[in-house]
């Protein structure tokens, strides 16, 4: 690609990634945005294969074929006011791309004009994932079930990342970000008249005594190598100063990098829960969601993939995050590897004021475009 190129691409992905910043939309609402995308794929010559099980989300394809390498981007946005000031901040109120999804579809749609216009590529199909309701985690189950991912050799993504410089690709292989465990717990007990403590069965002092409890997993069951977090992040009990209430319940969440120590976790949690409403004679209630897996870099593909991105861009090695991430869906069912590419933002992904850097659109479409050519070869 020259020079002469990769500037008026770059002029086209930052103009494509404004608009879509302007117009961002809720997880599985993603409707202008599915046909925004629609129309430059069309207009780019790939064929549009998205099921109609899929009621948002771009499904395209190039070339014909095996291998067939898929190349995935999120593409819904958040329920946050947008408080930026940019002069193409988000048209929907209370809507915005403070994750970057913006970033990352103007960044795969420059990959596909890369990949489209390419002399002497491969033979194999590309097939361009771009998958909706990546916050709510339930994208990559729909795109799955909806055939989506069928007969893929490999599959490649990445998230932005705000503390990465642009042109720096963070890759590593194996656990690159957590599986995700939501709980709440309700504990049951007896009110009574404050005065009257032993008269009733105190949901308060159970739930105080359980939270500092389940700070052990960490310190005293997890092997401290491994980044395990517990995170009670909400509760609620009472209603006055002087009446002990009959419930008291709290919620929060569970981040691990194996299925070990992912396993391990949700035992000692309700060994713990269970054991502190016997002590203190109350019932408690357990409700366990279980969110996505860990994002698991397939390590025989993460060495192609570095290999490969080295001689283009800069690689680093980057710390595992423990956010969780919806990729994790691909990443348990065919060989994958998930990137952090800099976008040298000055806040962090969710926060109203994110502002992505458009100098790392480039590298971030050039990344997934040699890496699907290398892709072609190497698995044919
Ligand atoms: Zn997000
Ligand atoms: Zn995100």
């Amino acid at each position: 690609m020259t020079q002469t190129k990769l500037t008026a691409l770059n002029t086209k992905l930052i103009k494509i990634r404004h608009y879509l910043h302007q117009n961002p939309e809720l997880s599985d609402a993603e409707t202008n945005t599915t046909a925004y995308l629609t129309k430059q794929l069309s207009a780019l010559g790939y064929r549009i294969v998205t099921p109609a099980a899929l009621k948002t989300g771009v499904i395209a394809e190039l070339g014909s074929g095996t291998p067939i390498i898929g190349l995935r981007s999120d593409i819904d946005a958040l329920p946050i006011q947008e408080k930026t000031n940019l002069d193409y901040t988000s048209k929907n109120a209370g809507v915005m791309h403070a994750c970057g999804h913006d970033f990352h579809m103007a960044a795969l749609l420059g990959a596909a004009e890369l990949l489209a216009t390419a002399k002497n590529r491969p033979a194999g199909t590309i097939r361009l994932i771009f998958q909706p309701a990546e916050e709510t985690h339930v994208g990559a189950q729909e795109v799955t079930e909806a055939g989506g991912i069928d007969h893929l050799a490999a599959i490649i993504g990445f998230h932005n990342k705000p503390d990465l410089n642009v042109g720096e690709i963070g890759l590593r292989s194996g656990g690159l970000m957590a599986a995700v465990d939501q709980f709440k717990v309700t504990f049951k007990g007896i009110g009574t008249h404050a005065a009257a403590p032993h008269l009733g069965k105190d949901p308060i002092l159970t739930a105080a005594s359980s939270i500092t409890a389940l700070q052990s997993i960490v310190s005293r069951n997890e092997d401290p190598q491994q980044a395990t977090v517990v995170s009670v992040t909400h509760i609620e009990g009472g209603a006055t100063w002087n009446v002990l209430p009959e419930t008291t319940w709290f919620e929060g969440t569970i981040r691990t990098f194996n299925q070990a120590a992912r396993s391990l976790a949700k035992q000692r949690f309700f060994e713990i829960i269970n054991g502190q409403a016997a002590t203190f004679g109350l019932s408690a209630q357990i409700d366990w969601l279980t969110g996505p897996d860990v994002v698991d870099n397939d390590p025989k593909l993460t060495q192609i993939v570095t290999a490969e991105t080295a001689k283009h861009l800069t690689v680093v090695q980057p710390t595992p995050s423990n956010a969780g991430e919806d990729f994790a869906y691909f990443s348990q069912k065919i060989p994958s590897v998930f990137a952090f590419i800099g976008s040298h933002a000055q806040s962090d992904w969710h926060h109203a004021d994110y502002i992505v850097d458009d100098k790392g659109l480039i590298p971030a479409a050039q990344w997934y475009y040699f890496n699907a050519l290398r892709l072609l070869t190497e698995l044919s």
